[in-house]
């Protein structure tokens, strides 16, 4: 075990070799300066000193030997009679010689003895004769400073040392703060008095309007409810995609109520020590309750919420402070006016006991925006925004299926900024759709130089995807945009497709169409330079993922009919899925989705076979424009001049 650690340890780490032996270094000082300071003081007191027994001392008292007695309560110090003689004596002839000799310098030999608990020793010392005795006066303040030197130095030193091992280990663990910051609720809980959101400033999610109104009623006048015995509600929870307007409801729920919300987000529970999250869950209860009614927001509350039972041994963190919650959630008395509102767009991993009745119980679900709540969406981040008369804010909402709310948004200020960009007052409907691309694509790479080989690929890959989505739809227009302008985020070039306007059902004809129009672009290059490109590898990804979703989730197989084979593992971030069947189905799976695949790659090439005219005629005119849309392309199909076609209302500029 050690051994191995040792070897691990070899790896070239010369950074600890050299600290162990700065260490060493410093002890081996230490020790020899200790000596050293023992040396000296015992040759100090050494000089001319002997020790003498207690007997030897008293005998010699008793024959009138000493001189001079200097009493401790450990030692006596004495000198005697014959030494003090000789030392003058010593001196005299010392100064005959050298007038200038110091007087009293010829030093008088001592002798020290432990004295014993002797109380004759004085009237003794009297009767023969000795000339001084007593003890030194001690200076009270140098006991305080050997005090404060032998005893407290030495502790504040250490604890000086542990102090700067503690920051020193938690600075290379990553700062936890201090230790003193241990357990304390220092969670960025955000209270705002008033959230000035209104309703009104949430657009479309009438749905979840509606089911929050009662909330708010409640917060008004709770008694309405107590009185007939009804119990209120304790939360409820918002799922959604992200960027679907959640926190903005919770905080128009806030705003239109009048009262002061709290808001937290999940990951901001998840610390490194154990305890800290159930103290903060505590903390924020224990503030929500002073000043109630009012809502408590909990942002990604999946990421303590998740189910205890889905993982070994499990995290305790999460677990207590998931605890924690339901226990402060049972806790609080209704009637006060806590109103808990969590947020989640992955409600099927939260654990069954938040979503027991008088808990999380209510489920509001915040759903992408429909063309009318796009277009209200739109009209309200517009409302200080300085539009130009060819604004036309319905065509951007059709233009921007499948856009959250925040998308929106977002789209409405990259607007403006473009306008102030080119020198305008107002926002145009050019300046709105570019920033829709921006938005969804990113910005244009500038700087990418394709060849005019690739560029003709590009184009008839991208209008490949196009004519084979536009002819099995009866001629209805079905992308919004294709261009061979690399952006960022995209691909060399890219069509954009409409989604589909409010459809909730997809048939396997559908999906059958679906994953044509995905191998349309490869199936152009095949057909026009007999070629592949790696630029399809991204629709092949999804093609295959569609048919594999065709058979195992949705049941549309021959083979294996309605039986499913996968379970959903999380609807609304990236549906990502597990198999749920044997490995010998799965292989089976496999093959029944290459079939699927290679019918609709044979039917997407005939498509564009019996179109050859209207490929080549599209892809001249985007290789000349680089950028056109859908109506752009539908005119051409029908045999008209594209330039007249109406681009949702705008002038390219
Ligand atoms: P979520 O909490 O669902 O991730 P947010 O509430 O944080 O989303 O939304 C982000 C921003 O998007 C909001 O501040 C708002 O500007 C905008 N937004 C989202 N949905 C809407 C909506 N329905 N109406 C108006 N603005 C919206
Ligand atoms: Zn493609």
């Amino acid at each position: 075990m050690n051994q191995n650690n040792n070897q691990n340890n070899q790896g070239g780490n010369k950074n600890n070799r050299k600290n162990t032996l700065g260490i060493l270094s410093i002890v081996l000082w230490a020790v020899i300066l200790t000596a050293a300071m023992q040396l000296l003081v015992s040759a100090l007191r050494s000089d001319k000193t002997d020790e003498i027994p207690y007997s030897t001392f008293r005998q010699w008292v008793m024959e009138d030997k000493v001189a001079t007695v200097k009493m401790t309560s450990s030692q006596f110090t004495f000198t005697l009679v014959e030494d003090e003689k000789a030392a003058q004596e010593a001196q005299e002839t010392a100064q005959q010689k050298n007038p200038f000799f110091p007087v009293g310098k010829t030093p008088v030999k001592q002798y020290v003895t432990a004295p014993l608990n002797d109380d004759d020793i004085i009237p003794l010392m009297e009767e023969h004769g000795v000339k001084e005795f007593g003890t030194d006066l001690v200076d009270q303040s140098t006991y305080v400073w050997s005090f404060i030197l032998s005893q407290i130095l030495p502790i504040v030193l250490m604890v000086a040392a542990m102090i700067f091992l503690f920051r020193f280990m938690s600075s290379k663990m990553g700062g936890m703060g201090g230790v003193g910051g241990v357990g304390k609720a220092n969670a960025k809980v955000y209270m705002e008095k008033k959230t000035g959101v209104t309703f009104a400033d949430v657009a479309g999610q009438d749905e979840a309007k509606e089911s929050l109104e009662e909330i708010i009623d409640f917060l008004h006048n709770p008694g309405k409810y107590t009185e007939i015995g009804a119990k209120l509600p304790k939360g409820a929870l918002l799922v959604g995609s992200p960027g679907t307007g959640k926190t903005l409801l919770a905080k128009a729920v806030a705003g239109e109520a009048n009262v002061p919300f709290f808001s937290i987000s999940g990951s901001d529970f998840v610390e490194m020590f154990v305890g800290v999250g159930a103290s903060r869950v505590r903390d924020l209860f224990k503030e929500a309750a002073k000043v109630a009614p009012c809502i408590i927001f909990i942002d990604e509350i999946d990421t303590i919420g998740k189910s205890r039972d889905n993982r070994m041994g499990g995290n305790d963190e999460r677990e207590q402070t998931l605890n924690q919650l339901l226990a402060e959630l049972d806790g609080f008395d209704p009637t006060k006016g806590i109103i808990v509102l969590a947020a989640t767009n992955r409600p099927e991993v939260l654990d069954k006991a938040l979503l027991r009745p008088g808990r999380f119980d209510r489920r509001i679900t915040v759903d992408r925006p429909n063309l009318a709540g796009r277009l209200a969406t739109l009209q309200v981040h517009t409302r200080n925004i300085r539009l130009a008369e060819d604004v036309d804010l319905k065509k951007i909402a059709q233009a921007t299926a499948g856009c959250v709310g925040a998308d929106l948004a977002n789209l409405v200020n990259e607007a403006a900024l473009r306008a102030v960009r080119h020198g305008r007052k107002a926002v145009n409907q050019q300046d709105l759709l570019s920033s829709f691309e921006l938005v969804i694509a990113g910005a244009e790479k500038k700087g990418t130089v394709l060849t005019e080989k690739e560029k003709r690929l590009i184009a008839y890959h991208e209008v490949g995807h196009a004519l084979v989505a536009a002819k099995q739809k009866d001629d209805v227009m079905p992308v919004s945009k294709i261009t061979i302008v690399p952006h960022v985020q995209g691909a060399l070039g890219y069509t954009l497709h409409l989604p589909e306007e409010e459809k909730f059902l997809m048939t396997k004809e559908d999906l059958y169409s679906e994953i044509r129009t995905l191998l349309g672009g490869r199936c152009a290059e095949e057909l026009v330079f007999d070629t592949k490109t790696s630029g399809a590898s991204n629709d092949i990804e999804r093609a295959t993922e569609l048919a594999r979703k065709l058979v195992a989730m949705f049941g549309m197989s021959d083979k294996f009919g309605a039986m499913g084979l996968t379970t959903v593992q999380n609807q609304y971030l990236d549906a990502s899925y597990g198999l749920t069947c044997a490995q010998a189905t799965a292989a089976q799976l496999d093959e029944e989705v290459r079939k699927i695949i290679d019918s609709c790659h044979k039917e997407a090439r005939g498509i564009l076979e019996e179109n050859r005219a209207d490929l080549d005629a599209v892809a001249a005119y985007l290789l000349e424009k680089e950028t056109i849309t859908g109506q752009e392309m539908m005119a051409i199909l029908k045999g008209d001049d594209p330039a007249t076609a109406d681009n949702y209302g705008a002038n390219p500029s």
